[in-house]
């Protein structure tokens, strides 16, 4: 992928280095943390005490870096964030909508954000209570190395998935699922999070044909890059979180095939009203 000298987004919030070290944060995170709020549940505590004092230890948003990233792995992500504004300014503009661009926050370890504590062991994520997209830069030397699915395209496609979910979030259709929850079984709900977590990879794949067809920063191989990436990060890899406080979720985000298909399709057709992961009788 050419991204070097491109426009990068001002839409990242540099957290890293405020959160690294120090032991400031007593708990672990992730695991460390439902288990906490179990005992506290079981304990008869109210578990949003324990938010609330693990909040009070997290910096506050203003020690932010807003300055424009430095160092090239965060100039990249800027870069590619830019390529999503682009993208979904121009397919929002026609549909008559209006594009309202998420923020992306970069952190190392452990972050609170808008839908919880949230430790970099779990992946990347979209919150929509802040409309925020969280990474731990660490997850994608695990991409490489642990998955083999490296490269900055596969890292692009990653960041499309979570801009993704932030476009899923403004048309309304994260809500109508969540709404749904309260109505249906586990096993049912389950399924519903698996055709919105393969139409975020569609939604990244017509990303991906825009910044291949409008831009030409697309190169050889960095298609089979995304997919490779797509097909590898299975399950519960990627987590999309839902509203409350953050609990790893149990879902799976259908098979490294169904990921592929759906990516695939956004990317050959471009077209959005091609990506009904809901009402699609095969996924
Ligand atoms: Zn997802």
């Amino acid at each position: 992928m050419l991204w070097q000298g491109r426009r990068e987004s001002d839409n990242v919030e540099d957290e890293r280095g405020s959160g690294g070290g120090g032991g400031r944060i007593v708990l672990g995170g992730g695991i460390g943390t439902v288990i906490l709020v179990v005992l506290y549940l079981l304990l008869g505590g109210n578990p949003q005490a324990l938010f609330n004092s693990q909040q009070a230890q997290l910096p506050q948003n203003a020690q932010y870096d807003n300055q424009a990233p430095h160092d090239e792995a965060s100039k990249f992500v800027a870069v590619v964030l830019a390529d999503t504004e682009d993208a979904w300014h121009a397919v929002f503009r026609q549909m008559g909508r209006e594009y309202e661009e998420p923020k992306l926050v970069l952190f190392t370890d452990q972050t609170q954000s808008g839908c919880g504590f949230a430790s970099g062991a779990t992946g990347p994520f979209y919150c929509p209570e802040d409309r925020r997209v969280y990474i731990d830069l660490g997850f994608f030397n695990e991409l490489q190395q642990r998955l083999g699915a490296g490269g900055d395209f596969a890292e692009a496609y990653v960041i499309a998935h979570e801009v993704g979910h932030h476009v899923q979030n403004l048309l309304g259709i994260s809500d109508r699922v969540q709404a749904m929850r309260r109505r249906v079984s586990e096993s049912e709900y389950n399924q519903l999070s698996v055709r919105l977590e393969l139409q975020a990879d569609f939604l990244a794949g017509v990303w991906a044909r825009y910044t291949d067809r409008v831009k030409h920063v697309v190169e050889a191989g960095d298609i089979e890059e995304a997919m490779r990436a797509a097909s590898a990060v299975g399950d519960d890899r990627l987590q999309y979180r839902s509203r409350g406080y953050v609990v790893p979720d149990s879902f799976t985000h259908g098979t490294s095939e169904q990921r592929v298909r759906w990516f695939r399709r956004g990317y050959e057709t471009g077209d959005i009203s091609q990506g009904d992961t809901f009402s699609a009788r095969d996924l």
